[in-house]
């Protein structure tokens, strides 16, 4: 029965977020399946996990519309998301709900879960708020190096602090409902490491372009905001937004169960 509820709950929503322009119609597909998944296998309480990383996410991505105008050329993609933006932030999630299936009893399911949750959302959170900062960001792996802002790898005491609330949001919410307060700190660091790992790659190896028309760095490949082809200056082609996103999650979730195990 509740497996009917996590189908009705996730086509519901993904309606919603589809019509609201949350979400392409690809995206809304892959968050359906998501969804029921998660929905349907770990029932109210994982629910409110995801929806929370779902709706304040696609909430700040309209808010302070104008000033991220000038800054979407920048990003791969616009606030709505696709298949791959869908998966990049919640395939992680989804596989815990499965593991918890055959695992009912144990806890490791719920904490990779919320791990990976706590961090694309302060991945999110701090890409969407971050623009406040009044100065621009500072380069992850040289702190001494101003960039501009929306570039992938800055970081700033706006970006960072909100960072820190995405995933103490999600990690309080983690402890409060299965009454496991000792989940609270652990979470709320394994969120924030991993979205500072996302920042890493960013300043790294992750794919990037460069557009010869406006003469900028972007994310966006093939074609840029213009419409003039991108080229590829450096990273690894393979991994786009949508890979750093799973990598997030991924790194989260591996910080969690190691801080757990210890
Ligand atoms: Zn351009």
């Amino acid at each position: 029965m509740q497996l009917v509820y996590g189908i009705i709950l996730a086509i519901i929503i993904s309606y919603i977020a589809y019509r609201a322009h949350s979400l392409t119609k690809n995206g809304a597909f892959m968050a359906t399946l998501i969804g029921t998944v998660i929905f349907g296998i770990g029932g109210g309480q994982w629910a409110i996990l995801l929806l929370t990383f779902f709706i304040t996410s696609s909430a700040l991505s309209r808010a302070f519309k104008n000033r991220k105008q000038a800054l979407s050329e920048k990003y791969s993609k616009g606030h709505e998301r696709d298949a791959g933006q869908v998966l990049g932030n919640g395939a992680m999630a989804a596989l815990f709900a499965g593991l918890h299936a055959f695992y009912p009893e144990s806890i490791v399911p719920w904490i990779g879960f919320a791990a990976s949750l706590a961090a694309v959302n302060a991945d999110t959170w701090a890409t969407e708020l971050g623009v406040l900062n009044p100065t621009p960001p500072r380069l992850i792996t040289n702190l001494r190096k101003r960039v501009e802002k929306g570039t992938s790898g800055g970081i700033s005491l706006w970006g960072t602090g909100a960072s820190l609330l995405g995933s103490s949001l999600i990690a309080f919410l983690a402890a409060l409902l299965t009454d496991h307060w000792s989940l609270f700190l652990l979470i709320t660091f394994a969120g924030l490491a991993g979205s500072l790992f996302d920042s890493f790659l960013g300043a790294t190896v992750q794919a990037m372009y460069y557009c010869p028309t406006d003469k900028k760095e972007t994310e966006r490949h093939p074609l840029h905001t213009c419409g003039r082809e991108t080229v590829h200056i450096r990273g690894w082609k393979l991994l786009n937004n949508d890979w750093v996103n799973f990598a997030c999650g991924a790194f989260g979730v591996v910080v969690a169960l190691i801080g757990f195990a210890i």
